[in-house]
């Protein structure tokens, strides 16, 4: 048996690359500088791997910035705006990347997309109606003769012909059928290429055929290989999926001629069956994704024998593999020095993962498992009993009925209890929370965490800058105030400090998108409440002011999403514990006074599984229940909101009004407002801030401005469910437009008042 992985972290383990690259933007190194740390990268990452004896080693899974951008400028699917500036190939890349602002033009980026169900975020490629799809460039080529020097003849990785098209975005009246011929021979050239090279295998990445396919969809991907595949030669191809099963192409996928076929059997919930129902064919070989390429946790090598032991009884030529690229997960252990082992030998990063495959494929060489040394200590890892028990958390969520997962009295009623409660005047001014993160707040923060300045002067601190937040809402004239979250870092960083469960890591960096990385926290254990988290921030706020100080929470769902999550229990039942600890915070807030409370839910539509038949079953009924559970509680005249960071919820609307908050704000100004018609065709209950204005640009819009998006609002939002904010937290703004901009979107809301009484 031999094994494989689809793709590496490309960032180094110290993030060189990042580094690297934000010098070269900077100016600060030259192009060789940064081809050579990239150089070094692919060099020790193509050691460590043939030092962990993977049989199949990827090459061209290197990318300066993204992989899908890559393959368009491979493929000449390059906007004008870009060629046209006359910079060098690097800088041109560069410029669709993260666009450009010089003596040679003025452009933005492409628009960047999530990369289906996962944080990574990929460059989305631009195909008008005069667009050549050619093969026009050579970094494949390049990269695939570079390992082969070092003696590795490796497995170069392409992005397929049929996601490609499927990702694409067309600006003219050309669809993706329209590039079949073009694109295939594109990839047809490619093949040919590397036979001339000698590659022995090619990996094109084929992730689209994973999500929900339509007749044309499938017309599409085969029409497609039927083409590319005869110009095969004697290189063998491999169609690689992840993140998902093929149940709507198993068929087609395994009548082409490709010679392997990846299929993913850790994401993949009807992969097994598939195999089992359709049987697989005698000439190709299987590529079984089976080490996770998502989590952090240990393979259980029993579980993963028996998936492999299943399939060799309809195929005997099997490859192993990990589920998806490893550039999900860190790169290695071995700079996590702070982390005790009781926690550490749980954990398997990027280069543990190999080591893990190489495992599985000596065991399965081995007559019986239990006679290797690595089978033994792995089942002995999987039989401890964890720490991080609670049961009283434990029993309070098993026992969860539908009348602790329901606010009462209804809607309507709290509505109007609330309307008489707070008297605000008719579209309410507010904010989504955060206030400018001031150089001077990031070097208090840093200096306490490294117990440069004392608790209290650190607190001291943080409450000055509260009530300047506070006093400057109060002189803008907004309604509903917030404390400005100075004392945050981050949104899930922050709870997760604050709960028992949460672990931390030192350097498991992992891209989000081009130079930029997160680290997400790790669900290690039963979570709880340690301790209040934010009701003295809350609490002295509302003492500087007359006004009601909203209290900021982040939603149960969103800190999931955000961090490495357990797999030994449920999705669902991690998301629920969450969801119990940020109740208790709800409700101390409100014994202590807090009239309203938002608990932003920025990503719950981040995990929303990538078929729609699964949305429901899968992720939709715990989600919103956890998120009701969350403010449940509650009193009829308390105030719930809720923020999202998109306004791309029309097909999940129904479920947004059921999460029943009694707010909801979202971005919607940089949309072109469609969102609100649904608003209108769906009677939404939940009263709306649809944001007037974008923070992410530093813009100041002008009072006309706001007024007129407030406009288009109001014809489609009844006025006195109306709110009035900005689109998301001011935290990454300056004061300098901070201040102009609410002041005008307080103007505007006063104007609009008058003209409606
Ligand atoms: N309350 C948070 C803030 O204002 C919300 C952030 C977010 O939506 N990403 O920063
Ligand atoms: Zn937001």
């Amino acid at each position: 048996m031999k094994t494989t992985i689809i793709g590496y972290p490309r960032i180094g383990a110290l993030r060189e690359l990042k580094f690297a690259s934000e010098k070269y933007f900077r100016g600060e190194i030259t192009a060789n500088e940064l081809e050579s740390t990239a150089k070094e990268i692919r060099s020790f990452n193509l050691s460590l791997q043939k030092n962990n004896g993977i049989d199949l080693i990827p090459s061209n899974d290197f990318s300066f910035y993204d992989g899908v951008l890559d393959t368009a400028f491979l493929l000449n699917a390059v906007p004008e705006r870009y060629t046209s500036l006359g910079l060098s190939t690097l800088d041109t890349y560069f410029a669709a990347a993260r666009g450009y602002q010089g003596e040679k033009g003025d452009v933005k980026a492409l628009a960047m997309k999530k990369w289906y169900n996962t944080n990574y975020h990929y460059m989305v490629p631009e195909i008008d109606d005069n667009a050549e799809i050619k093969l026009a460039g050579t970094k494949p080529f390049d990269l695939f003769k570079e390992a082969l020097e070092s003696g590795v003849n490796t497995k170069p990785v392409i992005i397929g012909a049929y996601t490609f098209l499927k990702l694409a975005r067309y600006k003219g009246s050309k669809k993706a059928a329209d590039f079949v011929q073009a694109t295939a021979a594109a990839y047809s050239e490619l093949l040919q290429k590397f036979n001339v090279l000698g590659a022995d295998w090619i990996q094109f990445d084929e992730p689209s055929l994973v999500k929900d396919m339509s007749a044309d969809d499938i017309k599409l991907f085969v029409s497609l290989y039927e083409k590319i595949l005869t110009n095969k030669g004697v290189l063998k191809v491999l169609a690689q999926t992840y993140f998902g099963d093929v149940r709507d192409c198993y068929k087609e996928l395994t009548g082409l001629a490709f010679d392997g076929i990846g299929l993913d059997f850790i994401e993949g919930k009807k992969s097994l069956e598939l195999v089992k129902a359709n049987g697989f064919p005698k000439d190709k070989t299987l590529f079984a994704g089976i080490v996770n390429g998502k989590n952090i946790w240990r393979n259980n090598y029993a579980v993963t024998l028996s998936v492999v032991n299943e399939l060799k009884k309809h195929t005997d030529n099997i490859i192993l593999s990990t589920s998806c690229s490893l550039l999900h997960v860190p790169c290695t252990l071995s700079n996590e020095t702070k982390l005790a082992d009781s926690y550490k030998k749980h954990f398997a990063y990027a280069e543990e993962k190999l080591g893990e495959l190489s495992d599985i494929k000596k065991i399965l060489d081995t007559a019986a498992p239990e006679d290797t040394e690595e089978y033994r200590r792995n089942a002995a890892l999987h039989s401890e009993q964890r720490s991080g028990r609670n049961d009283a958390v434990r029993e309070k969520v098993a026992n969860l009925t539908d009348k602790d997962l329901t606010r009462l009295p209804a809607f309507a009623e709290r509505e109007k209890i609330q309307k008489e409660r707070f008297s605000l005047p008719l579209f309410p001014t507010t904010t989504i929370g955060s206030f400018p993160q001031t150089a001077e707040v990031k070097s208090k923060r840093n200096a306490h965490r490294k117990g440069e300045i004392s608790d209290s002067e650190y607190e001291f601190f943080i409450e000055k800058k509260i009530a300047e937040c506070v006093a400057l809402q109060e002189e803008i004239g907004l309604d509903v105030l917030v404390h400005g979250e100075f004392e945050r870092n981050d949104m899930v960083e922050y709870f997760g400090e604050c709960l028992d469960g949460y672990i931390f890591t030192e350097k498991a960096w992992v891209q989000s998108y081009g130079t930029r990385c997160v680290k997400p926290p790790v669900v290690w254990g039963d979570i709880s409440r340690a301790k209040p988290m934010t009701v003295r921030w809350s609490v002295y706020a509302q003492s500087l002011t007359d006004k009601p100080m909203k209290g900021m929470l982040t939603g149960p769902v969103t800190i999931l999403n955000w961090s490495f999550p357990r797999e030994d229990i449920s999705l669902k039942e991690s998301a629920f514990q969450i969801a119990l600890a940020i109740r208790e915070e709800v409700l101390d807030l409100e014994a202590n006074g807090i009239s309203i409370i938002q608990v932003d839910e920025a990503a719950l539509r981040e995990k929303l599984p990538l078929r729609k038949s699964d949305w429901r079953e899968d992720y939709l009924d715990w989600a919103i229940p956890a998120f009701r559970y969350v403010h449940s509680g509650v009193k009829p005249e308390t105030q719930i909101h809720t923020h999202m960071c998109y306004s791309e919820f029309a097909d999940i609307i129904k479920d947004i009004d059921d999460m029943d908050a009694d707010v909801i704000t979202f971005e919607a100004s940089r949309s072109d407002l469609t969102i609100l018609d649904v608003l209108k065709e769906n009677n939404f209950r939940t009263e709306v801030g649809p944001g007037v204005y974008d923070i992410h640009s530093p813009r100041v819009p002008s009072k006309e401005e706001i007024k007129e998006a407030v406009s288009k609002m109001r014809a489609r939002i009844p006025a006195e469910k109306l709110w009035i904010n900005p689109d998301c937290g001011l935290k990454t703004r300056g004061n300098e437009e901070t201040v102009p901009s609410l002041k005008n979107l307080v103007d505007a809301a006063k104007e609009v008042r008058n003209e409606n009484c």
